[in-house]
């Protein structure tokens, strides 16, 4: 097996056929197999699988998870069943075009010495000029916070040779930050420039909740929602202690004190307060990830399996 193409996909149940039909004419010469994943659709994603399985089982394989349990994960799954000498991943929804796939696989073939193409984003168009903006600001400040590097037009569009493959499997890690583990095994890999097409069928998945998720799940790995309130409470008394601070001290110079030492008093214990609970609460995202991690639960459940070896109907 020359190529696997792994393409996760969540509610697409219009774009299945397209996209099975553009790859399958790109590869027309090329020995290939498209491992899809249904990550939970509740459309009827899982039914047009199917369709396409029957029709073509030399060239398609699905899994398909119990419940939604994220791009990430998908892939894993993708990356589980890949067999092929080189590994793809690629979106769904037509935004990265598969012929885009036939230029890193001849990279590839002509280029020994890379490990990986990774495709770059030439000019990002699509999206509301928040979130790109917040797309902007969430990188900056992991570049900040984090020692492996990130960029918001580099992402999961690659293919690369089975030694990453097996790389990306080595990671024991159940919540997959997909961008965080590419940017963390390294390999040589080449950038190479794409145009993003347009969604023309269904809707994004990852609207402003879900990216505000994503972002944070990348920066400490995993979200336990207890703790985070605990960081946000500290936010909050933080910034009003501060506050009030700036105005007990602009009150007692102009109008005089209240009661001896009261102002520092009252200014002490809110500020200190919020950033004791800011500080709990960032050891609590820490301290969740760790539990969650050593539960160790699987990275997805598959409800069922279509040409691979635990065919279950
Ligand atoms: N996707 C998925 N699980 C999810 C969310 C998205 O498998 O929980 C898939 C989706 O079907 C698509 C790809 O990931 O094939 C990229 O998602 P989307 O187009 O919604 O993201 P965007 O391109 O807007 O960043
Ligand atoms: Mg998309």
């Amino acid at each position: 097996m020359k190529l696997s193409i792994i393409i996760p996909a969540k509610n697409e149940e219009e774009n299945i056929d397209t996209i099975y039909n553009t790859v399958k004419t790109v590869f027309e010469n090329i020995r290939y197999e498209v491992i899809f994943i249904d990550d939970g659709s509740d459309d009827k994603t899982f039914k047009v699988l199917e369709s396409v399985y029957k029709r073509d089982k030399d060239h398609v394989k699905v899994v398909c998870f119990s419940r939604n349990f994220g791009k990430d994960a998908a892939i894993y799954a993708g990356l589980e069943s890949a067999v092929g000498e080189y590994t793809a991943i690629i979106d769904a929804d037509m935004e990265q075009n598969p012929s885009y796939l036939l230029k890193m696989l001849t990279f590839l073939d002509n280029n020994p010495d890379y490990d990986q193409v990774a495709m770059k984003i030439k000019e990002r168009k699509a999206g509301s000029a928040i979130k790109r903006f917040g797309g902007k600001m969430f990188y900056k400040v992991m570049n900040v916070l984090s020692d492996t590097k990130f960029s918001n037009d580099v992402s999961d569009f690659r293919m690369f040779r089975s030694n990453v493959r097996e790389a990306l499997l080595s990671l024991p890690e159940k919540n997959r930050f997909s961008k965080g583990i590419f940017s963390w095994i390294g390999f040589n890999t080449k950038l190479m420039e794409y145009e993003v097409g347009t969604r023309t069928k269904g809707v994004t998945k990852f609207n402003f909740k879900a990216s505000v998720k994503y972002a944070l799940n990348g920066i400490v790995g995993f979200s336990v929602k207890p703790l985070r309130v605990a960081t946000v409470l500290g936010v909050i008394t933080s910034i009003s202690g501060f506050i009030y601070l700036l105005y007990i001290i602009i009150k007692t110079i102009t109008v005089g004190p209240d009661a001896p030492g009261f102002a520092t008093i009252v200014c002490l214990i809110l500020f200190l307060g919020g950033i004791q609970l800011l500080s709990i609460g960032i050891l609590g995202e820490y301290l969740g990830k760790t539990f969650v991690e050593t539960k160790n639960r699987p990275v997805y459940v598959a409800r069922k399996k279509l040409g691979l070896d635990e065919d279950i109907l």
